[in-house]
């Protein structure tokens, strides 16, 4: 569904980015995990072009998008932000229907979509629909911007720490929804975290990031037995973390 290619980003003598290659599957959801710094963010950002790669090349179902109109793509594929970036002035439906409205969606079209995608997010749309932002939980404000991602049906979908805000319950509510809905709606996601324990229980596959390289791509199952050098060993082994990724594997096994 996704091709990246020796993608690579430079600013000025410094390498955010560095010639990574990766291939994520239809339906998959890929978790990009690493440190503070080691280039998830701008990986995240080229794929949908709010940030021009240096050089290297994005396939999306095929075909090269390094060629087409920046604000096209972004259309076809959802982004969630870290901080979530709800339009404070518009409701949620409005929120919502933002990307649907660029399309010149009509109006039933659009209303009914907005239902369906607040119905998925489980949020009751009479009484989510008219709210501001700033009336909504930041659990419920998350949720809204996973809907708004996924308003026009894109085929992929870009999460930038979406969840990390969050208190430990409300964060381990949304990622069990996240999966239903990845699940349900078939979308391929790349979900960018420095959670260990979050890419455990969301990844189909992990890439690890260090220093703007891509280090190792995994099932979980593969980078807890064979991790291929001592970074990856160690963000998965240190011992107060071993209980948790334990939970983690246990949940998503059973
Ligand atoms: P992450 O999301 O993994 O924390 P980023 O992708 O945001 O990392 O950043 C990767 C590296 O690129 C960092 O060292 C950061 O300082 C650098 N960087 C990011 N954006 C810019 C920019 N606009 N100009 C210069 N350096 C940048
Ligand atoms: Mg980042």
């Amino acid at each position: 569904m996704v091709r990246i290619e020796n993608l690579t980003k430079r600013y000025g003598k410094s390498v955010a980015v560095n010639e990574i290659s990766l291939t994520i599957k239809a339906g998959e959801i890929l978790v990009l995990l690493g440190g503070s710094g080691s280039g998830k963010t701008t990986t995240l950002k080229m794929i949908n072009r709010l940030i021009d790669p240096t050089s290297g090349r994005i396939f999306l179902d095929g075909a090269d998008v390094t060629a087409v109109e920046p604000h096209q793509l972004r259309r076809r594929i959802g982004y969630v932000f870290q901080q979530v970036g709800l339009f404070p002035h518009m409701t949620v439906a409005e929120n919502v229907a933002i990307t649907p409205s660029l399309l010149g969606w009509d109006k039933d079209r659009t209303h009914k979509r907005v239902n369906e995608l607040l119905e998925l997010v489980e949020l009751d749309p009479t009484i989510m629909r008219n709210r501001n932002p700033s009336e909504l939980s930041g659990g419920q404000q998350q949720r809204v911007g996973v809907a708004r991602a996924l308003a026009a049906k894109p085929n992929v979908m870009l999460l930038d720490e979406p969840f990390g805000a969050l208190d430990p319950l409300t964060r381990s509510r949304l990622q069990d929804s996240f999966v239903r809905i990845c699940r349900r709606t078939g979308v391929t996601s790349v979900f960018v975290s420095h959670d260990i324990v979050e890419a455990l229980v969301l990844g189909d596959r992990i890439g690890v990031m260090e220093n703007g390289r891509l280090i190792q791509v995994g099932t979980p199952r593969e980078l807890m037995c064979h991790p291929v050098n001592d970074y990856v060993q160690q963000l998965i082994s240190t011992p107060q973390r071993q209980a948790s990724i334990v939970d983690a594997l246990l949940k998503r096994e059973t």
